[in-house]
């Protein structure tokens, strides 16, 4: 009889490696959790993280059921209503509303760190899974048998299926000598968080611009979360505001749509690039989240595409007799499952920001007409939506 340490080990414990070990909580599987930095847990309550994401409804379905979506702060939890989108020539706009859509809300924002926390709350105390942090991998090795790694402390921990959740500069992909194709946006990332003086009625906003996209997303109360998708002599323009320059310019940014802004959390800038992978998956091990792809944030959508690979890789294992859920053959169905909604995704935000950052006068005609156009077709309008929220 073959001796494992766990089932199942995922190398990771940011929000999709530690939903992902929470989904599997309701199976009989033991599962190892290994993260790098362990969380912190205590923060001032009036502070709000840098972090905030758009969770789409499939995710919310997915956290509802492995019970993460109910330990959350409901208080700090914003239903975005509708979405406007401005164009960047003669006043062209599109917008998304969930009434017409026939749906409750198109999205809700939250943050990062209420997320993570929701999902390592759910994960304590329960007996097949154990939590290993802080700790470090130093080796993968996979055989016929067992996929076994190397922790930097000496430990050595077998297990039927490896997975890879541990972010975009992934070690285990590197430890499977996968090399992703990447395509860096020379764009940054600029986000902050803002007091607003007008209410956002949950409307986000969005404004494809020269020189970058910006995105206004309503969060609880009366604040919005900032998305700065620019070229780095912008980034570095904004990173150099002092807080009250910011505020003025983020709102003029906006046309003052939502009066005067105070900043309550400072700016930070990530690097954006698109990750795409010619493979995913090999003999007992398995990568998920931003480890197996990258998508620019336009949409907003990183995170929900890393649930989706936990839901639909859960949903398989449970399937799946204990002494098989390593096997290449399962992975690659995994894979297959996953590939059209992550190629499509990537595929989608990669070309509108192709379309936008770009100075062809006939283009920006084109791409100025076709919101205009698409704001025309209702039907069309309906797909997007269901697209974006069950992707
Ligand atoms: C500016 C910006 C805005 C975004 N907005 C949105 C949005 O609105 N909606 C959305 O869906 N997505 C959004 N995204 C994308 C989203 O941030 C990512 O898709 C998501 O964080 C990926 O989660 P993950 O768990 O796969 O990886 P990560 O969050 O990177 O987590 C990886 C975890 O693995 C750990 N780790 C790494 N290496 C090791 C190791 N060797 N050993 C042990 N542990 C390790 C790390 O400490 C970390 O906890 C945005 C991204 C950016 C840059």
């Amino acid at each position: 009889m073959e001796n494992f340490d766990a089932d199942v080990i995922i190398v990771g414990g940011g929000l999709v490696g530690s939903a992902l070990a929470l989904a599997l909580k309701q199976t009989s599987l033991t599962v190892m959790l290994i993260e790098g930095s362990p969380p912190a847990w205590d923060w001032p309550l009036e502070s709000w993280d840098q972090r905030i994401y758009a969770i789409s409804r499939a995710s919310r379905q997915l956290l509802q059921r492995i019970c993460a979506w109910q330990q959350m702060d409901a208080t700090r939890l914003q239903a975005t209503s509708a979405m406007k989108i401005f164009g960047d020539a003669n006043a062209a706009s599109l917008q998304f509303n969930a009434l017409e859509a026939g749906v409750d809300e198109l999205a809700f924002m939250l943050e990062n760190r209420e997320l993570q926390k929701a999902l390592w709350a759910g994960l304590a105390d329960c007996s097949h899974i154990q939590m290993i942090t802080p700790a470090t991998p130093s080796l993968l090795h996979v055989d016929e048998r067992a996929a076994t790694l190397s922790l930097s402390d000496g430990r050595q921990l077998r297990a039927r299926l490896v997975v890879g959740a541990d972010g975009a500069h992934s070690w285990v992909r590197s430890q499977l000598g996968i090399v992703p194709q990447v395509t860096p946006y020379e764009q940054f990332g600029v986000v902050a968080n803002f007091t607003i003086e007008k209410s956002h009625l949950g409307v986000a906003h969005q404004w494809f611009m020269p020189d970058g996209i910006l995105a206004w997303l309503p969060l609880a109360g009366h604040r919005m979360s900032m998305v700065w998708s620019c070229n780095d002599a912008k980034r570095a323009e904004l990173m150099a505001l002092s807080p009250e320059a910011l505020c003025q310019y983020v709102a003029a940014a906006g046309g003052a749509l939502l009066g005067a802004l105070q900043l309550i959390t400072p700016a930070a800038a990530f690097p954006l690039r698109l990750n795409q992978l010619p493979h995913t998956v090999s003999d007992k091990v398995v990568l998920i989240g931003d480890a197996a792809h990258t998508v620019h944030p336009l949409a907003g959508q990183g995170v929900n595409l890393g649930f989706g690979d936990v839901a639909e890789l859960a949903a398989l294992l449970v399937q799946t007799p204990v002494n098989q859920i390593g096997d290449y053959l399962l992975l690659r169905r995994y894979e297959r499952a996953r590939s059209e909604a992550v190629y499509t995704m990537q595929s989608v935000c990669h070309g509108l920001q192709k379309l936008f950052n770009n100075t062809n006068p006939l283009l920006k005609t084109l791409r100025n007409l076709g919101l205009g156009a698409t704001n025309q077709l209702p039907w069309l309008k309906r797909q997007l939506i269901r697209h974006a929220m069950d992707a």
